[in-house]
């Protein structure tokens, strides 16, 4: 009854969405902040008539705002439901088995090799260095690869890549197979290779509106790259769904996009409550990895992270802990609202 490619299927998880008990969510990475007001304006004055519409599969408005916004051709961007969408895009669009394995850091956004399974690409894991950073020139020696991709700053670990290491890899890769450089997180710190497109034909880069502009519940991701990238990226939507973003999305997306200052503003709170958070942290001995996002990577040593994330589910608050060797020992905390980060330590700073 199934087909055969339903027996290399194994499904993403993602973080728990608990929808009875009230928890302190800190396991998502979403943002503690409502998204800017603006929206609220439009949603409760929207002409519902233009829902009897489909909406515009070329999401012209909105790719143009976003090219204005990062100094691109609007021909270079890309707009899909959800990064996670966008990726899944640029999976299929460029790579496959011809060229070597995928490329991609051994400890990083775990939907990664789902694609892969997904699409029958074959990939190989990149080892971290010893303090967790991704190292480049680990991806340029392992012989042939049809391509990398990294999220900037890394997930789970929050690290960034500095814009030097970037550059790097970029100049000692092959120009003719793609490096996506996944940004969900970009925006709590890290320096973005949005600025690199110019140079580099072959760099992809990806970014969300879920982290830092707080609308995960409306599903909108981006791609920005060289106009042939993103043709390929078009010609993948629309073998697969002509409208994959709805009319009140690209418009909300249009909306989020003019209130910067509001967004800087949010941002910048979180970033401070991240720095104070992982201060505090160190100080009850905790080993913290420096971050460039919305999240810490953590752990108490001599405390398994499993144990951590048990026991502050058991007290209320929601964590994310990965049983994977290597990172055992850590829990990935979202930074939420000063008050959520207090409680979170006072129960901390109790149970450990
Ligand atoms: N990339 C990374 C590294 C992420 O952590 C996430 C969030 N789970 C995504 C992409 C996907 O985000 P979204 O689909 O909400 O845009």
């Amino acid at each position: 009854m199934l087909s055969e490619r339903m027996n290399r299927l194994t499904p993403y998880v993602p973080g728990e969405q608990p929808q009875g008990r009230k928890f302190v969510k800190l396991n998502t990475n979403e943002n503690p902040y409502p998204p800017t007001p603006l929206i609220d304006e439009f949603l409760k004055t929207a002409d519902i008539e233009r829902l009897r519409l489909y909406p515009d599969p070329n999401m012209v408005e909105l790719r143009k705002e976003i090219a204005g916004r990062y100094g691109v051709g609007e021909d270079e961007v890309f707009v899909g439901n959800g990064s996670d969408e966008v990726l899944s895009f640029a999976f299929y669009a460029f790579f496959d088995e011809n060229n070597g394995k995928l490329l991609f850091p051994e400890h990083t956004y775990s939907f990664y090799p789902v694609y892969c399974d997904f699409y029958g690409i074959d990939y190989r894991k990149v080892p971290l260095g010893e303090d967790f950073g991704i190292e480049p020139e680990e991806f340029t020696t392992r012989g042939d690869s049809c391509g990398i991709i990294f999220p900037n700053p890394n997930a789970p670990t929050g690290m960034n890549m500095p814009m030097e290491k970037l550059t790097w890899l970029l100049d000692n890769y092959p120009g003719d197979r793609v490096v996506v450089v996944d940004e969900a997180y970009i925006d709590f710190g890290g320096e973005s290779a949005v600025t690199l497109l110019d140079r580099y034909k072959n760099l992809l880069v990806i970014r969300t509106f879920s982290k830092s502009m707080s609308l995960a519940g409306i599903r909108l991701g981006f791609a920005m790259g060289d106009k042939k990238l993103i043709d390929a990226m078009f010609a993948v939507k629309d073998s697969f769904n002509s409208y994959p973003v709805d009319y009140l999305t690209q418009q909300t997306g249009l909306i989020a996009l003019k209130d910067t200052e509001y967004y800087e503003e949010i941002t910048a709170r979180i970033i401070g409550d991240r720095e104070y958070f992982a201060d505090r942290l160190e100080k009850s001995g905790w080993r913290v990895l420096p971050s460039g996002a919305n999240f810490v990577f953590a752990g108490k040593p001599g405390v398994p992270g499993e144990e951590v994330y048990l026991t502050l589910k058991e007290r209320g608050i929601l964590v994310r802990y990965f049983a994977i060797d290597g990172i055992k020992d850590f829990v990935r905390i979202t930074i939420g609202t000063r008050e959520e980060m207090d409680l979170l330590l006072k129960e901390i700073e109790t149970a450990f």
